[in-house]
């Protein structure tokens, strides 16, 4: 009997930018002629701004996956040793690539909420001097944890090994200083911080991965980085792009600069802590407490309830689509996202909506009291005294 107007606020597909999806609408144009041609440079260029790194940034048309998939075909051979970090579902599936694509991995497992310490990368390092590269999450978005990824990237750097960084929920959400903190291959993709739908993924390529890659052997074709990078200082993608979300992207890469990457990462932070100070507020219990992301917040479910009734209630109470857990961990949390296109405006609905969703399934819960906890972030963090 209410309208509920569907929200999509899960960490991918996030909330689209509506100038990013307007601009989709110019698609009408061929991918070989100059009006592409125009195009295609400047969003290289914008991206590799927004990414802050000095090396080559590229696009794949796929979703994420493909741009990982990228990161292994491109710079390895089969046999090759590897470390695999795997702290929930987004690890194993660096643990599933490297198998498919024949690579001896030593796998550093953490527990899903966890993270993999640095020391532990470091001794694997020093076990596997032959070790040629690093594979892990900057944020792994299945749990709502974070690894160190500057301590990481510098073992990397000191024993020689390539840092390959899934970043598709770090990327906007955390700091990454891709040259300082030597990360040669860092992959995002297009439904998380950048606003628009799913289908584009990118991969930075540093000097280093492009020498490692020089000698590489496993096969590859469409994913193949070095065609991929010749076409691409043509002006030009190497096969058909998606050119909808090309133009979605040149909005969305604009819509960053002018906000500046640096306040994109801050946005997402401020809202995190401002989720799980109004979660703990709420009685409830973070999933990965220790070293929580500000991508998405993974949040247990109270005693005795089953997650996926918290997710139903957003979604048949107030159109809201936020994620369950996924794997084992579905039915035990959910997730409340915070990169890309998400403010305080959202953030004290959600809040608001949760509190009543808790006190329908019998929780007790006051009224109020976890919309005013963000409230009250927001208010010292914007109405500061200069
Ligand atoms: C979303 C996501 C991916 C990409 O998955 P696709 O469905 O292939 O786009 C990979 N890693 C992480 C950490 C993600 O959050």
């Amino acid at each position: 009997m209410f309208i509920k107007k569907q929200r999509l606020l899960t960490p991918g597909p996030t909330p689209l930018l509506p100038r990013a999806l307007h601009a989709m609408m110019a698609s009408d144009i061929h991918h070989r002629t100059q009006d592409f041609i125009k195009l295609y440079p400047q969003v290289l260029a914008d991206l590799k701004h927004v990414y802050g790194t000095q090396g080559d940034v590229l696009i794949t048309v796929s979703s994420g996956t493909g741009a990982l998939e990228a990161a292994v075909s491109n710079f390895f051979s089969a046999g090759d040793k590897v470390i695999v970090l795997s702290a929930g579902k987004f690890g194993e599936r660096w643990v599933e690539l490297a198998k498919a694509f024949s690579l001896d991995a030593t796998v550093l497992t953490a527990e899903y909420g966890d993270t993999v310490s640095p020391a532990r990368v470091e001794a694997a390092l020093k076990e596997n001097p032959s070790a040629k590269g690093v594979f892990f999450q900057a944020s792994e978005t299945s749990t709502g944890a974070a690894h160190d990824v500057e301590s990481i990237g510098k073992l990397c750097q000191a024993h020689g090994a390539l840092c390959i960084v899934d970043a598709i929920t770090g990327l906007g959400t955390m700091p990454l200083d891709i040259d300082g903190w030597g990360l040669d291959l860092v992959i995002g993709g297009s439904q998380k911080a950048f606003m628009i739908p799913p289908g584009l993924a990118f991969i930075s390529v540093s000097p280093k991965a492009w020498a490692q890659g020089a000698s590489a052997t496993l096969p590859r074709l469409y994913f193949d980085l070095k065609k991929e990078k010749k076409m691409a200082d043509k002006g030009e993608s190497a096969w058909t792009p998606n050119v909808s979300l090309i133009l979605a992207l040149s909005e969305s890469l604009k819509y960053i600069k002018d906000l500046g990457m640096d306040n994109l990462v801050a946005n997402a932070q401020m809202l995190a802590h401002a989720t799980r100070t109004a979660a703990t507020t709420l009685g409830l219990e973070l999933f990965a407490p220790n070293s929580p992301s500000s991508s998405v917040t993974a949040i247990k479910a109270p005693a005795g309830l089953d997650s996926s009734e918290i997710v139903k209630g957003f979604r048949n109470n107030f159109g809201a689509i936020i994620a369950n857990g996924q794997g084992t961990m579905k039915g035990q949390i959910f997730r409340i996202a915070h990169l890309g296109y998400f403010d305080f405006a959202d953030m004290f609905s959600l809040i608001a909506e949760l509190e009543l969703i808790l006190h329908s399934k019998g929780v007790p819960v006051e009224f109020g009291k976890g919309v005013a906890a963000v409230q009250k972030i927001y208010a010292e963090a914007a109405f500061k005294k200069a």
